[in-house]
């Protein structure tokens, strides 16, 4: 789906909605709508009509980045052009991304319009990726692979948590990542236990478990992969984990498929890790949309949820962690199908042993 496409059935989801306008703030649903990359500007979007404002530090790029919209450079604050250019009416404001004090100044300028707090309608766009938002999130992903496969191969060699990291993130620019898509994990021994452990400046233990969660950016585009990594002969209890934690990532990978619900791919690994005495090891949900962003819809987990259509692009990462001696955290990023999904991480993962 080209960006004209997207902003055709934007203007679709306003008429649905009653809308005579919305006011678009977040900066990755600008990016969807319009390819403007930036970190000030406002999207007002009407069944026919699309206006960026942004300011003057990005009148060069906008124009060059910018399909479908027209662009208007404003004031830092962007509130000097708002009025002219927010239509009468109902006008849908994005609720979960507009502080209570950029609400207000909007009321002050646009006497005279309705503000509608709306959630989620450029977000039920971007949950099903077009073909081109595929191949970029395949491509991403193989750059995470190679400087994954590149610490499986050498092995983490005498570094500390914070040096592997960073050594990772080195590898993946120097593959054509524009950054890591979130700050990498790097979690050995009883610190793997922690689902989001800030790497430490601390040696990697040998005989535990390590977690490696990392991602590549590119082209806005996100990955998002994990391997468990052994540093030698394990105590039981994580060599038992371990093989549970697989046996739960791969019962959910072959539930998942288009027409699945959320919640049930996440009971297919909940279950077996549960049935193993170890739920309440597990507490976080199976995994998460990916996109431009890193989090984004669909959740899968037990709450909420929704049921999986071909082209959404989800992480499939049931974790066991037991305090004080270490964590286990498999995830793979995949696309869903009509009948199955399309696996992008490559690596294995069999219990691998690597060097320290
Ligand atoms: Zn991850
Ligand atoms: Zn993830």
């Amino acid at each position: 789906m080209s960006i004209p496409a997207r902003q055709a059935r934007m203007g679709e989801v306003l008429r649905a909605e009653g809308l005579d306008g919305l006011i678009v703030t977040d900066l990755t649903n600008i990016r969807y709508l319009t390819g403007f990359v930036g970190s000030n500007g406002v999207l007002v979007v009407t069944p026919a009509s699309r206006v960026l404002l942004t300011d003057s530090r990005y009148a060069t790029s906008a124009r060059a980045q910018v399909q479908g919209a027209e662009v208007e450079i404003a004031g830092r604050d962007l509130m000097d052009r708002l009025a002219g250019v927010v239509p009468a009416g109902r006008v849908g404001i994005e609720a979960e991304h507009v502080t209570v004090a950029r609400r207000d100044r909007f009321a002050d300028r646009l006497a005279g319009v309705e503000l509608v707090p709306t959630a989620g309608l450029v977000e039920g766009l971007r949950v099903v990726k077009d073909e081109e938002e595929l191949e970029l999130i395949r491509q991403a992903t193989r750059i995470a692979d190679s400087a994954l496969a590149r610490l499986v191969d050498q092995g983490f060699r005498g570094a500390t948590e914070a040096e592997t990291a960073w050594q990772l993130e080195d590898w993946m620019r120097e593959m054509g990542a524009d950054a890591a898509s979130f700050d990498i994990i790097v979690a050995g021994g009883a610190h793997g236990a922690l689902p989001h452990a800030v790497p430490r400046p601390e040696p990697i233990p040998a005989d535990t478990l390590v977690v490696v969660d990392m991602g590549a950016r590119h082209a806005g585009y996100a990955s998002d992969c994990t391997r468990t990594l052994a540093t030698g002969t394990l105590p039981p209890a994580l060599e038992e984990a371990y093989a549970v934690c697989l046996e739960a990532q791969r019962a959910a990978l072959a539930a998942c498929r288009a027409g699945v619900h959320t919640r049930d791919l996440d009971s297919a690994a909940r279950g077996i890790i549960a049935q193993a005495g170890l739920g309440e090891h597990f507490g976080h949900g199976l995994g998460h949309g990916v996109g431009l962003d890193i989090h984004e819809r669909p959740w899968l987990r037990q709450e909420g949820g929704e049921v999986l259509q071909t082209g959404m692009v989800v992480t499939i990462e049931p974790g066991i962690y037991l305090e004080g001696v270490g964590g286990v955290r498999i995830e793979d990023l995949a696309i869903v199908t009509d009948d199955g999904c399309e696996v992008l991480t490559r690596l294995p993962t069999d219990l691998t042993t690597t060097t320290i």
